[in-house]
């Protein structure tokens, strides 16, 4: 049996299927429908029929139905965690956070409201600035967080009364589509659907004139080919892009308490975090204890299928993704790394690689200006905090970051000069709902979370009224 897509109230086979492959054994373990072009122009004349009628409803009326979802993914959290797992490869436990996550975000949608802002009203004028929604929304989304980075988008913009139509990345296409399962007993027809592809229907979505607005998590280069192919309508768009997250680690930490935090801001997820962190720079002086200190931790991750009691670090999601990274791996031998631990694949069926820490690495080295998006970490020396923070600042990226220290207004200082869109001291990784996150530079445009998630869902309208006749 193929998991279905959700076009226009009804759940449907594809014209098309696909294997899902589960990374941790490289073998098909699931059937996905694949939608053709056909199906994909009736899932956007469903969502623009239906956008009407869920724009006219009140936005707690929205918000209702979108608590529904919520509610009913947390009764299916199991089933929901286990999917995650088998089609990402990440840990259990990193599943059920995902899933929690996702329910959490859509209840933070739904307390929200748009009230419009009355800028002016005396005597004479009133001003009042209302926000109405776009239309219909294509969501696409990668293969990292599917649930999770879903929900920021189909949240904010169903609240908002946009239709959506939701396609995952081609490897992982199970939640969204159990989601859609959900959701038909939710939405009425045609305000949500699922949408699966082979990489071959981005385009279709991103210029076709029915569609209003783009939300786009992925890499920078398949986002700019994003933005080309909407100009041409000018859609509205939110790209949430690539990044190459530095941590600049300070002279006054104690590595010990520190390198476990900086070990797992950096393998989360076997890496494959656009927050990830994904070069170190460290002082001069601390390199080679730093360095020694995470590959010790690095040696003692477990590594395996995510399904499995204990592992902590799960394989690489897709095989591309996997040759990727070796690539990334052969790169930095190739330009004189130093290896403190893995270094190479797990012999096997799965896409695992070993935790890897390189040192020796020169600024210019591919593993630090390019995003490896996979377990494999340089540790870089600094001679001064100005050099580490113009290092930091050089890439065409500018997603986040992290200052560690022992003093935490030094590292505000110093992450005051991080050009990101968030940089965190001493933290990684907390996204409160109601604080947007958004990419700097190459890592994107707009912002996804907060009440301005919400916003960019929607159209200013400036009502203008002079009072006297
Ligand atoms: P990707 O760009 O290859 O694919 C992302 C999505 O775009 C998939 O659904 C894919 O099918 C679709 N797509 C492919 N070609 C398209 C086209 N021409 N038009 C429209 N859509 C198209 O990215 P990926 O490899 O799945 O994800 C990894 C990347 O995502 C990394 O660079 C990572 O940093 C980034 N990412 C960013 C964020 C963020 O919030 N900034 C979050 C997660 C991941």
């Amino acid at each position: 049996m193929q998991a279905r897509l959700l076009i226009d109230g009804a759940l449907v086979n594809g014209a098309n299927t696909i294997d899902v492959i589960n990374p941790a054994t490289g073998k098909s373990f699931a059937t996905a429908a694949r939608a053709d072009e056909t199906q994909a122009l009736a899932a956007i004349a469903a969502a623009k029929r239906a956008f009407a009628g869920w724009a006219a409803l009140s936005f707690k009326e929205r918000a209702a139905k979108v608590s529904e979802l919520a509610e009913a993914i947390e009764a299916r959290k199991d089933q929901f965690a286990r999917l995650l797992t088998e089609e990402v490869g990440k840990p259990l436990v990193e599943a059920g956070f995902e899933v929690a996550e996702t329910v959490d975000a859509l209840r933070f949608f739904a307390k929200q409201d748009l009230a419009p802002k009355v800028l002016h009203d005396d005597e004479e004028e009133l001003i009042v600035e209302q926000r109405y929604p776009q239309g219909v929304v294509a969501a696409i989304t990668p293969w990292n967080f599917p649930l999770a980075l879903l929900s920021y988008k189909i949240g904010a913009a169903l609240v908002a009364g946009n239709s959506v139509i939701s396609k995952p990345a081609p490897t992982t296409p199970l939640t969204t589509l159990l989601l859609g399962e959900i959701a038909a007993d939710i939405f009425p027809a045609g305000v949500f659907q699922t949408l699966v592809d082979q990489n071959d229907l981005g385009p279709l979505l991103t210029s076709h004139p029915d569609i209003a607005h783009v939300s786009f998590t992925g890499s920078t280069p398949t986002g700019k080919k994003v933005l080309a192919s909407a100009a041409d309508t000018l859609k509205r768009f939110t790209l949430e892009l690539g990044g190459n997250d530095a941590a600049i680690v300070l002279d006054d930490i104690d590595i010990e308490t520190m390198a476990p935090k900086i070990f797992f801001a950096a393998f989360i997820n076997a890496g494959q975090v656009c927050f990830a962190t994904k070069r170190v720079y460290a002082p001069r002086a601390m390199v080679d204890e730093l360095a020694a200190a995470l590959a010790k931790l690095a040696n003692e991750a477990v590594v395996g299928d995510g399904l499995e009691q204990g592992t902590t670090i799960g394989p690489i999601q897709n095989k591309m993704q996997y040759d990727k990274v070796l690539g990334f791996i052969q790169s930095a031998k190739d330009e004189g790394g130093t290896f403190l631990a893995g270094g190479e694949a797990i012999e096997g069926d799965g896409y695992f690689i070993r935790p890897t820490i390189v040192t020796g690495l020169s600024h210019g080295a591919r593993l630090v200006r390019e995003e490896q998006f996979g377990p494999v970490l340089p540790i870089l020396p600094y001679d001064s905090i100005d050099e580490a923070v113009q290092w930091a600042n050089e890439m065409e990226y500018g997603l986040g970051g992290i200052i560690w220290t022992g003093d935490v207004e030094r590292g505000a200082e110093v992450a005051s000069r991080i050009q990101t869109g968030t940089i965190w001291v001493n933290r990684h990784l907390v996204l409160p709902k109601d604080v947007p996150f958004g990419g700097a530079k190459q890592s994107g445009i707009g912002v996804q979370n907060g009440i301005e998630g919400i916003e960019d869902f929607t159209q200013r309208r400036v009502l203008n009224v002079k009072k006297t006749i």
